[in-house]
């Protein structure tokens, strides 16, 4: 056993790192390995013509809890970007989410009982029976039929590579469904991007003398020795993966990015748009300067397109695909995990769940509380 450190974490992504940061402020002694060549996980960024380039797509940070806000707060000071993405389909452009704009844009109606009637009335000629039994019925029941195949059907069949009737509903209750004239993506109370970027919240995490860092390193290469050697083990890969898929596959859902800088200062007058048809091979752009305001080469921008992608083995899984059949296999592994005492999981891929940033470090805080209590004062 080696004596130096109290604790391996696999993976330098948000969960991790919240847990090393917690534990090297708790006295106790990390390694962190992570087998990208860089720190931050999917929330990485890096500076680009001046511009903080979101490498693994768009990253808006959005809670309502006031905590969580405060504890991010203390790693960065964040804008207050407020993410309004505009839709694509077929060359016509409307607002999201789905708000009184987008309802204009549609059908010309000025009033929410305008809206509502509208709606209602393709909700009731789609006769859909009780409970919304997958995405489509979910998205119909709630928004109607003109919305769900304009702006809903395309984008979701692209990006998880199914058809929506074969898709959990809860995918699509993310989105907000607004009578107001209002385009933020998000309810929460707060919302903002950190100045500077993502990468540096992450840096400061792991500045502390109790905690070494080596990147380009994957836990599997060398995993025995890695149990042997560790008492330990905070795990935040694929939680299939470290039981060498022995109960069969969990799904995934892959991306591939296109990155390229253009010879103009504003490629699409925002940070997102959505690409909702189903020919459009990519899913959105993301214009990486109007997340910070005012900042890079008034002559240039780079713009990143999404392509989602199957997931194979090897490749970058992006999304837990958490239907009915996945979340059972699951389950299935969670069993396995809580047997194995020196290795807890955590993070998107470590727990098998679609989370968002602030859920993440909520997550990370409970593991660290159950594992080592509040801070000594
Ligand atoms: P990760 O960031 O995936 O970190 C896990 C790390 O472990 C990775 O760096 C990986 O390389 C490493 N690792 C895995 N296996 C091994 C191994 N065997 N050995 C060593 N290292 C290993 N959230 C929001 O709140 N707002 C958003 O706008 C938003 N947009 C998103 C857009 C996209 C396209 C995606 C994919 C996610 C988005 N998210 C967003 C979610 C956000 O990225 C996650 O909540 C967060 O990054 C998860 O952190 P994590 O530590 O669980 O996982
Ligand atoms: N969605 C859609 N049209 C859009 C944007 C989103 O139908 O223009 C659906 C799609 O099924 C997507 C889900 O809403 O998977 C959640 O969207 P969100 O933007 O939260 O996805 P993420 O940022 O996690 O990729």
């Amino acid at each position: 056993m080696n004596t130096k450190y109290d604790y391996l974490v696999v993976g330098a992504g948000l969960f991790g790192t919240v847990f090393a940061h917690e534990a090297a402020l708790r006295g106790k002694r990390v390694k962190v390995i992570e087998k990208r060549d860089h720190i931050a996980g999917n929330i990485y960024t890096k500076t680009v013509d001046g511009i903080q380039v979101h490498q693994y797509g768009a990253h808006i940070f959005h809670t309502s809890d006031k905590a969580i806000w405060d504890y991010v707060n203390q790693f960065a000071e964040f804008n207050r970007f407020t993410n309004s993405p505009m839709a694509n389909y077929n060359g016509q452009l409307y607002n999201l989410p789905f708000n009184m704009n987008t309802f204009n844009e549609l059908w010309g109606v000025q009033t929410p009982a305008e809206a509502k009637a509208k709606i209602q009335s393709q909700i009731e000629a789609a006769h859909l029976n009780g409970q919304p039994k997958n995405l489509e019925e979910q998205a119909i029941s709630l928004i109607g039929t003109d919305i769900y195949q304009k702006l809903i059907k395309g984008y979701t069949e692209k990006q998880w590579g199914q058809a929506a009737t074969a898709l959990p509903a809860f995918i699509i209750r993310r989105l907000p469904v607004r009578y107001t004239f209002d385009n933020n993506y998000f309810n929460d109370t707060y919302q903002g991007i950190p100045i500077g970027g993502y990468t540096q919240i992450v840096e400061k995490l792991l500045d502390h003398a109790e905690i070494d860092v080596e990147t380009g390193v994957d836990f599997f290469a060398d995993r025995d020795a890695y149990l042997a050697n560790y008492p330990k083990v905070i795990f935040t890969g694929m939680i299939d993966q470290y039981f060498d898929y022995q109960l069969g596959e969990l799904a995934y859902r892959s991306l591939r990015f296109e990155t390229e800088t253009v010879d103009t200062g504003n490629y699409q007058g925002n940070a997102v748009v959505n690409y909702t048809d189903a020919a459009t091979p990519y899913t959105r752009i993301i214009e990486h300067k109007h997340f910070e305001f005012g900042n890079g080469d008034p002559e240039k921008s780079v713009i990143t397109r999404e392509y989602p992608a199957d997931w194979h083995r090897g490749d970058e899984p992006y999304y837990p695909v958490n239907n009915q059949q996945n979340n059972a296999l699951y389950k299935q592994y969670a069993a396995l995990a809580k047997a194995e005492g020196q290795v807890i999981f955590g993070g998107r891929l470590g727990q098998y769940r679609y989370y968002d940033m602030h859920q993440v470090i909520h997550a990370a805080l409970v593991t660290v509380q159950a594992e080592l209590g509040d801070l000594p004062q």
